[in-house]
């Protein structure tokens, strides 16, 4: 837990008044739940039954081989419904919103994945869901748009400011001061004003503590455990349960994008323009220009493309318990490749960093060494991002006979739209 919402020098509740008391009663509420026999076992169930709990880890044997020095295994969040780890964090606080008598959800959301599991998780538990998104990721993540009103959100497209995933928490926050009473926001990673650095953290630890029992039940002891960092949600739930131990070492890896230069990543503890900062109700470490302002960040991973890092991340590197290190696209897309064909897993691209780094250091380690790496999502949702670098001709001819196929078949349209 933070102290009083600080970790160390980072955190805090940079809010405005109005948001004060939603801040506060959501401490008070999830403090609650947490004690609450009855929230527990609903939550376990539902983690079992509807999430997929737990998830698989796995021995990677032919990569172990090939790589010759540590044994890598790998924890499969990626098998969890929807795809992804977000799913955790999504059904915890809208269960929680459920105990505190809140009937509307709103969201933000990037690339599309927080937003999707959020509308899931709402669908699933009876909620009303709303997700703002920048008019320019609406555009440009269309299949994720597509399942959020699949599962009946409402998205609502972001036109202030460079309409990304900043803007769309400004507008998300803006909601709830308008709403506090009937409305929970569900913050998608461990950032943000206090209590969702806790909270977050909180229901993204069950990843850690699944591998902690996993590990016992095998006899395994690991060296390091590895995880890609974009907020930091999935790395800060890995790493939960070792935080306060010596070992194993806690490898987290932000992306390189195409170099070191300004504008080229999103390594916000490695990176050249790191800064300390306060930006949308915390202080952490974020991507600035010399007058405090956010500087665009590059990816090929939409989930790691993000300027500011989840403020415990900030003060654990700075400590030096979490080792922060980055992968580059190429990299990535390298990485992806190996588990695929060696292991028959996709990464998702995010996940790939993870990937990226263990490839690099296993052969540094011995044959007694063990890498955990942590898949945080399945690779299905990113044909859109590998297939146009794999197969880019291919891919070419298909967008447009499918663009002639949609133009030509009026049977299409006759199956009418989705009420
Ligand atoms: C969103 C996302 C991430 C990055 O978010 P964190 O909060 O850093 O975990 C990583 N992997 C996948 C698959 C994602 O969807």
């Amino acid at each position: 837990m933070s102290d009083n919402g600080f970790f160390d020098r980072f955190g805090g509740k940079y809010v405005a008044e109005v948001l004060r008391r939603p801040l506060d009663e959501l401490e008070v509420a999830f403090k609650k739940a947490m004690a609450d026999p009855e929230f527990l076992e609903e939550f376990r169930t539902i983690q079992r039954d509807y999430i997929g709990r737990e998830t698989p880890l796995y021995f990677a044997p032919t990569a172990t081989r090939i790589l010759g020095g540590a044994k890598i295994y790998i924890k499969l969040e990626g098998l969890a419904n929807t795809g992804a780890h977000k799913i955790n964090n999504a059904i915890g606080q809208c269960l929680l919103a459920k105990y505190m008598g809140k009937k509307r959800i709103i969201a933000e959301t990037g690339a599309g994945q927080h937003g999707l599991a959020t509308a899931a998780a709402c669908a699933k538990l009876g909620l009303d869901c709303t997700v703002y998104m920048g008019e320019v990721d609406v555009r440009r993540q269309q299949p994720n748009v597509a399942s959020m009103e699949m599962y009946g959100a409402k998205v609502h497209a972001v036109t202030s400011g460079s309409r990304t995933l900043k803007d769309a928490v400004n507008e998300a926050m803006r909601d709830w001061a308008a709403n506090p009473d009937t409305t929970h926001y569900v913050l998608g990673s461990a950032l943000g004003p206090s209590p969702f650095p806790d909270i977050v953290r909180e229901f993204q630890s069950v990843i850690g503590r699944e591998v902690e029992r996993q590990c016992e039940e095998r006899g395994i002891k690991p060296t390091a455990l590895i995880a890609c960092c974009g907020g930091g949600s999935n790395s800060i739930g890995f790493f939960a349960p070792f935080i306060d131990k010596k070992e194993p070492r806690l490898i987290a890896v932000e992306a390189g994008g195409i170099g070191p230069g300004v504008g080229e990543n999103a390594s916000r503890m490695t990176g050249n323009a790191s800064r300390e900062g306060i930006m949308q109700g915390y202080k952490s470490r974020f991507l600035l220009d010399e007058d405090g302002q956010a500087l665009p960040t590059r990816s090929i991973s939409a989930g790691l493309d993000y300027c500011g890092i989840g403020p415990q991340l900030a003060a654990l590197g700075m400590s030096g318990r979490v080792e922060f290190t980055s992968a580059l696209d190429k990299e990535a897309l390298d990485a992806l490749k190996f588990f695929a064909r060696n292991e028959g897993i996709l990464f998702a691209m995010e996940s790939s960093h993870a990937g990226a780094e263990a490839i690099k250091l296993a052969p540094k380690l011995s044959k007694d060494d063990v890498i955990i790496v942590n898949m945080s999502g399945r690779g299905d949702k990113d044909v859109f991002i590998t297939s146009p670098v794999f197969r880019r001709k291919e891919w070419l001819e298909f967008l447009h006979a499918e663009i002639d196929r949609l133009e030509s078949d009026k049977d299409v349209h006759d199956l009418g739209e989705i009420k």
